[in-house]
Order: structure tokens, then C-alpha cells, then sequence
């Protein structure tokens, strides 16, 4: 499927082992990409990371998209998330979180901006190096940063479920952005904590070195989560950018910048 500017994407989600409906959320869109995990009773988790999606949605293939714009967005889902809470109590109380990159004009060019609220991530993976992108918003990650708990301490701890941002939640929203230009040779990962909480980095980094399509490498991700116990939901959603095709007979174009 033709992307924007040499951009190729593909994911895939898996409701695991324990949990009896899948409450994540993905999209890949031409320009924007986004994972989403709902959280609350009664299936509302479900709503809320639809919700989520459906507004960042809205924002693919603008190509005057600006980094406010994702911001918006976001405060636009979160209150919808909340409306849709007040209108039927059975959803009360339901969040999601949100996380992503798009392609935005920013200073004159195009420029990624990365977005996240809650503890799902982006990853990026270049020259053989993961790098976490994102900073969870869970109070074990905010005692690592305090200096309380140890990273090894936080993989462990009770305090790694306790969200402490999402959207739906509270009246405004406080996302985390990042923006910077595109690197040709860049591959991004977003996924939800079922993916992290399964899979040591290593593994995660040789899955993204050795599968070249984006979306054979997103389901190689999704099966070792679920083989690797799938005690959550688990989605992933792989960007790569400026990268050789990975199929004989794919016939995208690319600008090779
Ligand atoms: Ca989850």
C-alpha cells in the first residue's frame, strides 16, 4: 500500500492468553500511526482506544498536518472518551492510552512527531540500536525517574500498572511530544505493554533486525508475546522509513532522502 514519502507500515494485534477480549487499538494510516490500550469494565476499554484511533485517524494524509494538530487531537479524544463515559455508566470511568508518530510540516520540512500518553511506547530501531522513545506514564516510571525503584526493580513492580496518565481520564490532557526530521534507514515500533511486559529488548531488537517487511516483523513481535505467555493484549504496529523494499514484486514508490 503507497505511503507518504517512502514511509511502509504493518500491524498486528493478538488478545493473548488470559484476557477475553482484545481492548487494544492500532492504526496505520498513510501518514499517522498510533497504538491505543483501553482500559474499564464491561467491555469500555474497547471504546475508549477506539475512540482514541478514530480522532488520530481523522488527521491522515493532511499534508499540512502540524504538530498542534496531533495535540488536538488527542485533547479532542479525551473528551470524547470522557463524554461517552458520562452518557452511559457502564462506561464510566473507561480511558486509553495513546501513543504514535505522524509526519508533520514543521520549520519548513517534514519532520516526525512523535506523541504518548500512558504507558504504551515507541521504540526506534536504527544502525542496530532500540531506543525507547517514549516515557511511560505509570508510577513505576515516574519512581525510576524520582529515583526509587531501579529500571531492572520497575520490570517487576506492582507500581508498573498504575497509569498515571491517559486520555479520559482528567478534563485536560498532558501528552508528551517529540519532533524531529526523518532519518532515511529508520525503522519505528509502537506497541502496547502486552509486547514489553513478554519481551526483553534483545529479543525485541533481533525481531526488528532480522524480519525486513513491517508487517511480517510486526506479527513476528505479536506471536513471541503470545508464546512468551500473553498475559495482555498485545499490539504492535512497525513504521519504516526510507528503507529498500522488502518484496521482489513491491512496487511502492519511495524518495530516497
Ligand atoms: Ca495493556
Amino acid at each position: 500500500m503507497a505511503r507518504a514519502d517512502g514511509v511502509r507500515a504493518g500491524a498486528a494485534s493478538d488478545v493473548g492468553r488470559v484476557r477475553s477480549s482484545n481492548e487494544d487499538a492500532a492504526l496505520v494510516g498513510s501518514s499517522v500511526f498510533a497504538v491505543a490500550d483501553g482500559m474499564g469494565g464491561h467491555a469500555a476499554g474497547e471504546v475508549a482506544s477506539a475512540l482514541a484511533v478514530e480522532h488520530l485517524r481523522a488527521l491522515d494524509g493532511r499534508p499540512d498536518l502540524r504538530p498542534d494538530d496531533v495535540l488536538e487531537a488527542l485533547a479532542e479524544a479525551n473528551r470524547a472518551i470522557r463524554a461517552a463515559g458520562l452518557a452511559h455508566p457502564e462506561q464510566a470511568g473507561m480511558g486509553a492510552t495513546a501513543t504514535g508518530l505522524a509526519l508533520v510540516r514543521f520549520a519548513g520540512s517534514p519532520h516526525w512527531v512523535v506523541f504518548n500518553i500512558g504507558d504504551s511506547r515507541v521504540y526506534r530501531y536504527a544502525g542496530g540500536v532500540l531506543t525507547q522513545l517514549t516515557a511511560d506514564h505509570s508510577e513505576a516510571a515516574e519512581m525510576v525517574a524520582a529515583g526509587a525503584l531501579t529500571e531492572e526493580e520497575a520490570r517487576y513492580s506492582r507500581f508498573r500498572n498504575v497509569i498515571t496518565r491517559a486520555l479520559g481520564v482528567h478534563a485536560t490532557t498532558r501528552p508528551d511530544q517529540w519532533v524531529f526530521p526523518p532519518v532515511a534507514g529508520e525503522r519505528f515500533l509502537l506497541c502496547s505493554d502486552g509486547l514489553t511486559g513478554e519481551l526483553a529488548d534483545d529479543e525485541v531488537a533481533a525481531v526488528l533486525r532480522d524480519v525486513a517487511d513491517p508487517e511480517h516483523a510486526a506479527r513476528e513481535l505479536v506471536r513471541r508475546a503470545v508464546d512468551a505467555g500473553g498475559r495482555d493484549n498485545v499490539t504492535v504496529v512497525v513504521v519504516d522509513y526510507g528503507l529498500g523494499d522488502a518484496e521482489p514484486d513491491d512496487t511502492v514508490p519511495r524518495t530516497a532522502s
